[in-house]
């Protein structure tokens, strides 16, 4: 038997119909975009109807998108490219951000800016007046994801973007969780830049796309044969780009079914956890991605204990983000939320999919029982979840 898959924050399955459109650009439509013969313009008609269809499926121009590697290069893109556009030396962002945006800020901070990181509350939401109170004359940037990638929190950022607006500083979102998850607008949501990654929408590894308001704005980090409008240089990823739009189109397509089918299935997984005895919710119970649950669970010891002890019972399911479920380090995300090092440590989460049904979840919270009970006797610490 196939383990149960229950871990789509971290990726997901190729869908069907991304991996049709994606076939024929793999072999008998190879052609080099940039090529003026019919190969090439084969493959470069196919970019162009992609960008549209992204462009389309988020309320953007097609002249706002730019086609990225994924998640993290669109995040360094942006961030880098604002610090050498605009004058100051300051920026803003969360002390629950992505990696990808972590890091590169504490780069352009060895560089000589200055970072703002904005602590969020216990649920991971970040209010207006917190922001504009860390706005100064030299703000570049702020940088507030829109779904956290731990806790499955949606933030409620059109105000933090409007605040940014009022102060004609720059705002970018991480949108790589919510995006094909929830519907989701750039003008409504007020947003100059935007991240998206293929993977977490059911398309391909390796491709994602920048949404970007302000184009002169972003500079050539990667600089060579002119792609992307002299914007981001290297012979286009077609069937990546090809499979993301067709899995963009479909995901946002469907919202209307699988947000309800994901909601119920989460609503069941979350009781069935929580009955159990220090067993706490993390997140915003309300505001949070449909599918996603995410929990502290006191006297397990380390989470990746419970993660291998489901993985040996057939559920494959994470201790935190993708990223550093192999370190044995506390959460970020968790201790931002003001979770004490030993709760931080011990984390589950679960994030379900289309493909997910009731019976997996009643398995997985039977699993979950079992698992905690057997690691609490053998760690002997009390089950409490601070
Ligand atoms: N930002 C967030 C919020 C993510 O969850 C991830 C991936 O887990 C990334 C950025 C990085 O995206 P990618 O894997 O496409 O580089």
């Amino acid at each position: 038997m196939h383990p149960v898959y229950m871990d789509h924050a971290a990726t997901t399955r190729l869908s069907e119909g991304a991996l049709q459109a994606m076939l024929p650009y793999l072999r008998e439509e190879f052609g080099n975009p940039s090529a003026i013969y019919s190969y090439g313009q084969t493959a470069k008609n196919a970019v162009e109807k992609s960008r549209d269809r992204v462009a389309r499926a988020i309320g953007a121009l097609r002249s706002e998108i730019f086609f990225t590697s994924g998640g993290t290069e669109s995040d360094n893109w942006i961030i880098r490219s604002a610090a050498r556009t605009k004058p100051g030396r300051h920026f803003i962002t969360t002390a629950m951000e992505h990696n990808a945006v972590l890091r590169t800020m504490e780069q352009l901070k060895e560089d000589g800016y200055e970072i703002t990181c904005l602590r969020p509350d216990r649920e991971g939401h970040i209010g207006p007046e917190q922001l504009e109170a860390a706005i100064r004359p030299d703000t570049v940037l702020v940088s507030v994801m829109l779904a956290n990638n731990v806790v499955g929190t949606i933030l409620d950022i059109r105000p933090l973007a409007a605040a940014a607006r009022r102060h004609h500083v720059l705002f970018h979102t991480d949108a790589v969780q919510a995006v094909g998850h929830v519907p989701l607008n750039v003008r409504s949501l007020g947003v100059d830049f935007l991240s998206l990654s293929a993977h977490k929408f059911c398309g391909p590894k390796g491709v994602g796309a920048v949404f970007c308001r302000l184009p002169n704005k972003l500079i050539p980090l990667l600089t060579g044969g002119g792609q992307e409008k002299e914007r981001r240089s290297g012979t286009e990823n077609v069937p990546g780009i090809v499979g993301m739009a067709e899995a963009l189109e479909e995901a946002v397509g469907s919202l209307p079914e699988t947000v309800p089918y994901l909601t119920d299935l989460q609503e069941r997984l979350i009781a069935g956890v929580t009955v159990l005895p220090g067993v706490t919710l993390t997140g915003d119970p309300q505001n949070r991605l449909p599918g996603f649950c995410s929990f502290v669970i006191g006297g397990i010891g380390h989470s990746a204990l419970l993660v291998n002890a489901l993985n040996e019972q057939g559920y494959c399911v994470s201790s935190g983000s993708a990223c550093s479920a192999a370190s044995r380090e506390a959460s970020h995300v968790l201790l931002a939320l003001g979770y004490d090092e030993y709760a931080a440590s011990a984390s589950l989460r679960i994030t379900l999919g289309r493909e997910n049904t009731r019976a997996e979840v009643d398995g997985v919270i039977e699993a979950i029982g079992a698992a905690v009970a057997r690691l609490r006797r053998e760690q002997r610490k009390p089950p409490f979840a601070r």
